[in-house]
């Protein structure tokens, strides 16, 4: 398989990364609001920052019903207050509120800091050392790894996590270096698969990859 990812864009402009580079920040984003689009995850991260605080000490001291009108964006909005306090406690009392010092751990070490923290498996860690600019690692979404299973990099296995690994060591050798790329291929793959290959009916005869694609040729 050698469709270069480049290729596997929409044409509308690309999804903008999470609005913040800080660790504990990144973690806040993946919880905050439970189901929640970019937008509202973002309007909500915004008015968690403005009125309470992303500081482990500055969440821990809130209210869990004035967290849980943030989680509002999403559903289950007292579960991602319950996370939010989950993750400061983590942040305070195991790293001292600080994650800095986890990036610079070896990388097996770094991810498996960071799966400490609720929601955070090796997609979410691997997303959070690739957008810290920590390690230059490929990062798939639920969406990416949708879209490159049905370009052909590898079949769908009954559990994500195998899923997940084959799809990256199939790619492994097409991978960019720099972290500029693999960010831009990280936003572009869940983009495509969120406005074109969707999970039901993938939009593949307006697909600009319909030819190179395993899935898109049989429709
Ligand atoms: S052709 Fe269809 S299945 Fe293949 S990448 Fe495009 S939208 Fe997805």
């Amino acid at each position: 398989m050698s469709v270069p990812l480049q290729r596997t864009t929409s044409k509308t402009a690309s999804f903008a990364p999470p609005p913040s580079t800080d660790p504990l920040e990144l973690i806040i984003w993946e919880n905050i609001a439970y189901l929640a689009n970019d937008k509202r995850r973002a309007e909500a991260f915004a008015i968690l920052k403005r009125t309470i605080g992303t500081r482990p000490d500055q969440i821990l001291a809130a209210q869990h019903s004035a967290l849980a009108a943030i989680g509002k964006a999403g559903i289950l909005p007292d579960v991602s207050a319950e996370k939010l306090l989950t993750i400061a406690k983590i942040a305070h009392e195991e790293f001292q509120s600080d994650l800095g010092s986890v990036l610079r751990k070896p990388l097996p070490q770094a991810k498996k800091a960071l799966k400490r923290f609720p929601s955070i498996g090796d997609p979410g860690a691997e997303k959070i050392l690739l957008l810290t600019r920590s390690y230059p690692v490929m990062a798939l979404d639920s969406n990416g790894l949708r879209v490159l299973c049905r370009v052909g990099f590898a079949e769908e296995q009954k559990n994500y996590p195998a899923t997940y690994r084959l799809v990256l060591d199939a790619i492994h050798g097409q991978l960019p270096r720099d972290y500029d790329s693999l960010i831009r291929a990280h936003q572009l793959l869940r983009q495509h698969g969120q406005e074109l290959c969707k999970r039901s009916k993938p939009r593949c005869t307006e697909c600009p990859v319909r030819d190179s694609c395993n899935y898109g040729r049989k429709v």
